[in-house]
């Protein structure tokens, strides 16, 4: 998908089908719950293929549908479904591939609510689990168990953006009959396509740069037509967590400048991720590709390109300075989620409770600040980091 054109193809034309729709140049909006059928014999032949018709909204929307088009083109994969959250998403393909008795492998550090779920709600339904280190092969090689039927990869994590080597992985679940599930949703597939490196299910939270508006939550699967089938029959029409024909239009004409939005991020944050780098106040900066990161062959590897979501250590003696900093910036939002086409700032300090250093139960550093650049001129940013800075 290096190729310029199929991407543009992808994003401004796939599955649109105008000829059906009078012309129309957007995609209309399907709002509507239910389908009707000329004859008992097309709906029964409708209903017994809910997910390639439209037969009622909880299964298929034409409005949806294009969004899965476009999603399974851009990931290479033959099918997508969407949800109606990343989280909902990420629960939909775990729950479809196990079952009591089975083992689960999880990378450590994942986002915080793929953590809760694995940690705490799969072993209330008989499923055991264990979290390995995502960069060391041979501990996850040492964690499978013969009834490990699954490997949840984030690949780069969040906060501290560890990469893990999806190839590696890929092949070695694959030679003892495992799935792998990797969350995809910092490189958006622009920058990094699991299936090709042999991962099973790519996961989104659409929410981030697929819509890249910050007015829709939503998230999504994509995988084998075999593999989506099975996410489709049981947690997808079961726990219905689906999305709204409203919501995935407006996800469509997000999806529209996808291609400039990550360039002009992936851009911006390396001139931003050079100045932070050689600040004073900065202790450490992760940012996968960058040239302090230690995984930056397989960066090079796996990524075309950098992303605009990236953390720093702030040098300072204590959280009132990490406070100091974010309160002093103007330029960035205080606000979590991240990946639209407003610059962000989340401190890890937001996380300290009952003055309990956040590091004391995560493992990460609480002078930990993420930035999420948007799509504002790199230089006004960078300005106003460092007047911020300044006041640690
Ligand atoms: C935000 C996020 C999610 C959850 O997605 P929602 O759309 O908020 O439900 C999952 N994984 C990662 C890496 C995220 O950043």
């Amino acid at each position: 998908m290096d190729d310029a054109a199929t991407l543009s193809f992808i994003l401004n034309h796939l599955g649109e089908e105008r000829t059906l729709q009078r012309g129309a140049v957007t995609p209309p909006i399907h709002a509507t719950s239910n389908f009707a059928f000329p004859s008992v014999a097309a709906m029964r032949a409708a209903s017994q293929d809910e997910l390639g018709n439209a037969f009622y909204t909880r299964g298929n929307n034409p409005t949806v549908e294009i969004l899965r088009r476009k999603l399974a083109a851009l990931e290479g994969t033959e099918d997508a479904l969407v949800f109606g959250s990343g989280a909902a998403a990420m629960a939909a393909g775990v729950l479809a591939l196990v079952r009591a008795g089975d083992h689960v492998v999880c990378v450590q550090k994942p986002y915080a609510w793929t953590r809760v779920l694995v940690r705490d709600w799969l072993p209330r339904f008989g499923v055991e689990v264990s979290f390995v280190d995502g960069g060391d092969l041979t501990a996850i090689d040492a964690a499978l168990r013969p009834h490990t039927r699954l490997i949840v990869l984030e690949s780069p994590n969040s906060l501290t953006l560890e990469l893990q080597d999806l190839a590696a992985i890929a092949a070695l679940a694959r030679s003892r009959g495992i799935r792998t599930l990797c969350d995809n949703s910092w490189a958006s597939p622009l920058l990094q396509r699991p299936a090709e490196f042999g991962i099973d299910l790519v996961m989104h939270s659409v929410t981030k740069y697929l819509n890249g508006h910050s007015d829709v939550v939503a998230g999504a699967l994509c995988g084998s037509a075999e593999l989506i089938r099975q996410v489709f029959a049981g947690p997808y029409m079961t726990f219905g967590a689906i999305i709204g024909p409203f919501e995935a239009w407006l996800v469509l004409r997000g999806m529209r400048t996808l291609q400039v939005r990550m360039q002009r991020v992936g851009v911006s944050s390396s001139r931003i991720v050079d100045f932070l780098a050689w600040h004073p106040k900065v202790a450490r900066v992760y940012y996968p590709g960058s040239a302090q990161d230690p995984q930056r062959q397989l960066a090079q590897r796996q990524h075309h390109g950098g992303s605009g979501v990236f953390s720093f250590e702030l040098r300072t003696a204590d959280v009132a300075g990490v406070e100091r900093f974010c309160d002093r910036l103007r330029r960035f939002l205080l606000a979590v989620s991240w990946g639209g086409h407003e610059s962000l700032v989340w401190p890890l300090a937001v996380t300290i409770r009952d003055g309990c250093a956040a590091s004391n139960r995560t493992g990460l550093p609480w002078n930990l600040v993420r930035l999420s650049i948007g799509l504002e001129d790199p230089e006004e940013l960078i300005d106003d980091l460092r007047q911020a800075l300044e006041a640690v």
